[in-house]
């Protein structure tokens, strides 16, 4: 077991972490980020980012975290492959304990643990997870090659999964529980002008219908919001892509959070209600959500940590 000991401590590995790791190692701080369950964060699970800065064509999402890593590591950062299980930040210096057993003294925190995809929360969603239904279309769309499957949600997670599954997959069908789409414009038009994929609207999912051991399933029953219809839609796969939760279990009882759970922040800056504790990326947005926003956060929460160890050192 080692004690990791620095003036920055980074939790999270996402755009928001690697680029206050950036800004930190190039203020000479000495950050160390630590990685987290998803390393890289949920550009990890994304195919093509076309609205990142800097690139003319499409990129794929985890390219460009692998880079946004290595240049992390190139000007400094040490990176270490844990996951923090708890920490007290009631005093200065910060400690925290990884899963590996290592502990962590820091002066400052940056908080970047991002946000994790939200499930409907039915019996049956659990029952046939990893068996038909998923939350991620290019982690385990492949299995689904040439069947039929079923997306649900209407954000841009759900056209963006659905526009990939239409790729692979016979047909997909989108369900939704309004009329309209949240999702970006561009998206909704290469949406509806895709043959193989059909929209059904004003509908939510009651239950994931299926042959019980081994669990496998063959449709979705969803029920009509207006008329009341209950209709199952067969399919050998759903996805669910409803939004996302913020991991922010850690700092329960220690950082203010809002209803949601999302960490609270002053206006204008990343810092939280500790001082010398800061805030940035998705943890903290449920607003904008972007990687460019939390990158321009991460950035923030390492130029306001360099001010804060000035003042404190
Ligand atoms: P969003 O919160 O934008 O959308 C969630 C969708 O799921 C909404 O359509 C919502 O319905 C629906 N929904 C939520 N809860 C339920 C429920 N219990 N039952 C049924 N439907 C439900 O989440 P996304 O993950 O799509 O996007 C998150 C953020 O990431 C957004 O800011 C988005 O713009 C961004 N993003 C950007 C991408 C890009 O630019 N390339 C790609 C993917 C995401 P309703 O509309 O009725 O509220």
């Amino acid at each position: 077991m080692a004690t990791h000991t620095t003036p920055i401590l980074i939790i999270g590995s996402g755009s928001a972490g690697c680029t206050a790791a950036i800004y930190a190692a190039r203020a000479n701080l000495k950050p160390i980020m630590v990685r987290g369950m998803q390393p890289g964060g949920q550009l990890t699970i994304t195919t093509e980012v076309e609205n990142y800065p800097g690139f003319a064509e499409a990129i794929q999402g985890p390219w460009l975290m692998e880079q946004m890593e290595k240049q992390a590591e190139h000007v400094g950062t040490v990176i270490i492959h844990d996951h923090i299980a708890s920490i007290d930040l009631s005093k200065r210096p910060f400690t925290a304990k990884g899963e590996s057993g290592d502990d962590y003294v820091a002066e400052t925190v940056v908080i970047a643990t991002g946000a994790s995809a939200r499930w409907l929360g039915l019996e049956s969603e659990k029952k046939f997870q990893n068996f038909g239904v998923s939350a991620c279309a290019t982690c385990d769309g492949f299995f689904f090659k040439k069947k039929d499957v079923v997306v649900l949600g209407g954000g841009n997670s759900a056209v963006e999964e659905a526009l990939f599954l239409s790729k692979i997959c016979n047909s997909v069908t989108l369900i939704h529980r309004r009329d309209t789409l949240r999702a970006e414009k561009i998206g909704q038009d290469r949406l509806f002008k895709t043959p193989n994929v059909k929209v059904i609207w004003d509908s939510v999912v009651e239950e994931f219908v299926g042959e019980d051991s081994p669990p496998n399933l063959t449709g979705v029953k969803i029920k009509n919001t207006k008329t009341g219809a209950e209709t199952i839609v067969p399919c050998h796969g759903a996805f669910v892509a409803i939004g996302h939760n913020p991991n922010t279990s850690l700092f329960e009882g220690q950082i203010t959070m809002d209803a949601d759970k999302y960490l609270l922040v002053k206006a204008g800056t990343t810092q939280t209600n500790v001082e010398g504790v800061f805030a940035a990326g998705d943890v903290q947005d449920k607003i904008y959500r972007q990687a460019i926003t939390a990158a321009g956060t991460g950035c923030m929460a390492a130029l306001e940590a360099q001010k804060f160890l000035e003042h404190h050192a």
